[in-house]
């Protein structure tokens, strides 16, 4: 005889005790209040608590040896230095890795490591699980948006990263991790409360401690928070450009029609700073036949006229079912060489982690039909667990 259990009268778990780790100095400062300190005793003991957290990367409260035994007890009553789930952790055969991170149940984004990209290598981090945008190359673009990244959730990819790396304390010489590339899942533009929460954290000389001027953020064009994010962040911005031309624009990246590259090129000449030592840089995926002319090239060139820019020509990474081709390497070339003429240095980026399926929103898609088919199998089960 078989037994089912009746799983919609288990009660729902309790919370466990939240996670101190990827916190900001006004949240830190928050909690240290919420457990009765006074505003001027919780500022110290959040200051205490970042560096603690994101210098010596600590997992325990023990170790913090400038806290009061007391005060330590109450804190590891209350709060973990847990990291997320990492619900996959892939390592390329290029040294490039991938995260998956379970930040809740069905809540899962990524984070790729790329080696040997920006100073020594940089962290790509998803700011939001999902995307509203439907850029129609991007596999992120055909998931529905599950929810912005809280501040935290975002910076707990780079302690995760870091993890991995074995960098902790944070040291001044020879980092793996140099550079953070908010190019993973989501568009930063509409989570951007979060986003410079997250920068400043990361940025923080006695957190983590990567400079703002390594620190970029990519949209595919909000324009009107795009000088809001350079005052409120001075990080680098990237546009993800891909065609040259409004009508070809609307298709790969729908919120075009909203912004068109008129309206995006003002917002983006009113970035604050802008100048040879801060450029912006334009990712142009490559797509064959789509926007890979020579012509599409020198009208590039032109539209780049008079804004401080660098060119990042990225070969269409595909994933199932994508109706795009990566462009001929003859042709990216050839693009690229026009490009080089105009006197802009090295523009491919070369691709990483394609063993990995390194490209945007892939790794979330696998995870996600595997647990439609974990889903099925149950229910065969079941229904054979009845018929038994
Ligand atoms: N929403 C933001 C950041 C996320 S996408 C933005 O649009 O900029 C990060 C970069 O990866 C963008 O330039 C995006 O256009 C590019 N990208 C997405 N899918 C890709 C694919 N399959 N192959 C190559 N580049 C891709």
């Amino acid at each position: 005889m078989s037994r089912t259990l009746d799983l919609s009268r288990r009660p729902a778990p309790l919370p466990g005790p939240r996670t101190l780790a990827g916190l900001s100095i006004p949240a830190l400062k928050a909690e240290m209040e919420s457990l009765g300190l006074d505003p001027k005793q919780a500022g110290m003991r959040a200051k205490q608590l970042r560096r603690w957290v994101h210098h010596f990367g600590a997992r325990e409260f023990s170790v913090m040896s400038d806290i009061a035994k007391e005060l330590r007890a109450v804190l590891a009553d209350k709060y973990v230095l847990d990291r997320p789930e990492i619900a996959d952790h892939q390592v390329s055969k290029d040294g490039t890795q991938k995260w998956l991170t379970r930040f809740a149940p069905g809540v899962e984004g990524e984070s790729v490591y790329i080696p040997d990209v920006g100073k020594a290598g940089a962290l790509c981090v998803s700011s939001q699980v999902g995307c509203t945008l439907n850029c129609t190359f991007c596999h992120t673009g055909t998931q529905a948006l599950v929810r912005n990244l809280t501040a935290a959730e975002i910076v707990q990819q780079v302690l995760i990263a870091r993890d991995a790396l074995s960098e902790w304390p944070t040291s001044t010489e020879d980092r793996l991790l140099t550079n953070i590339v908010f190019m993973g899942m989501g568009e930063p533009l509409y989570n951007l409360d979060n986003v410079v929460e997250a920068i400043d954290t990361i940025a923080d000389g006695d957190g983590i401690s990567i400079g703002r001027r390594r620190i970029t953020v990519s949209t595919a064009g909000v324009a009107p928070k795009i000088p809001e994010l350079g005052a409120r962040t001075n990080a680098a911005l990237a546009i993800s450009l891909h065609a040259t031309n409004d009508d070809l624009r609307d298709q790969l990246v729908p919120i075009n029609k909203k912004y068109d590259l008129q309206t995006l090129f003002e917002a983006i000449r009113a970035y604050p700073d802008l100048g040879n030592s801060k450029r912006v840089t334009f990712e142009y995926v490559m797509l064959k036949g789509v926007n890979d002319s020579l012509a599409e090239a020198r009208d590039l060139i032109r539209l780049l006229k008079g804004v401080p820019a660098k060119i990042n020509l990225i070969p269409f990474n595909p994933w199932p079912g994508s109706p795009y081709e990566c462009s001929d390497w003859e042709t990216i070339e050839e693009f690229a060489e026009v490009l080089n003429r105009a006197g802009y240095a090295s523009p491919i980026r070369t691709p990483r982690g394609r063993d990995i399926l390194a490209a945007c929103g892939q790794l979330r898609s696998e995870s996600v039909k595997k647990s439609a088919a974990e889903k099925r199998r149950e229910a065969l089960e079941g229904a054979a667990d009845q018929g038994a």
